[in-house]
């Protein structure tokens, strides 16, 4: 999509990877899952008990991922207090576990590494992290080995340095979080 996008990160771009659009039809969502999963396999060696994405974009391709590798899918929420990325729904990790982080879209990798923390507090081991798309030009760190189906350069920009902001473009929030 091409526009004004302010993204979760906070940062401002004038392009959004919008996954939910292709993830609307589940032919290509099992697909595009079933291929990240094997890029996952090669990278986590042995065999993944558990896949984990955050909620809410992450969800469907994490699910497509569990299952084409034949494991459990759980997802983390913000808590509303304060703001901290948790398991809820009554999820549960068992210390030693093998777990993968699947996302749609990673800008700064942040959401994708709160996720490897909790899970790692949980007593997980993180093989790997994986997302639909990168668009860090591939600089994103999030705590453990990554992966990506398709690996993009794209332009974001502090608030404060945005060129649309300046020429006094609004800007919109189009994910699921509130701005
Ligand atoms: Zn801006």
């Amino acid at each position: 999509m091409q526009g004004h996008f302010r993204l979760t990160s906070g940062l401002h771009s004038a392009a959004y990877l919008q996954c939910a659009l292709v993830l609307q039809y589940p032919g290509d969502a099992e697909r595009l899952g079933g291929l990240l999963a094997e890029e996952l396999r090669r990278m986590g060696g042995a065999t993944v008990n558990v896949v984990a994405s955050p909620a809410l974009g992450g969800v469907i391709i994490g699910h497509e991922v569990a299952r084409a590798l034949g494991s459990r899918f759980v997802f983390t929420e913000r808590d509303p207090t304060d703001r901290k990325m948790i398991l809820r729904r009554g999820f549960q990790i068992a210390p030693g576990e093998i777990a993968v982080v699947v996302e749609d879209v990673i800008t700064t990798g942040g959401s994708t590494q709160e996720v490897v923390e909790a899970l790692r507090a949980a007593g997980a081991q993180v093989a790997a992290a994986g997302s639909l798309i990168d668009r860090s030009g591939g600089a994103a760190e999030v705590g453990a080995p990554r992966v990506a189906l398709a690996t993009l350069q794209v332009e974001s920009y502090p608030p404060e340095f945005c060129p649309l902001c300046g020429q006094g473009i609004p800007v919109v929030k189009p994910g699921s979080r509130p701005a």
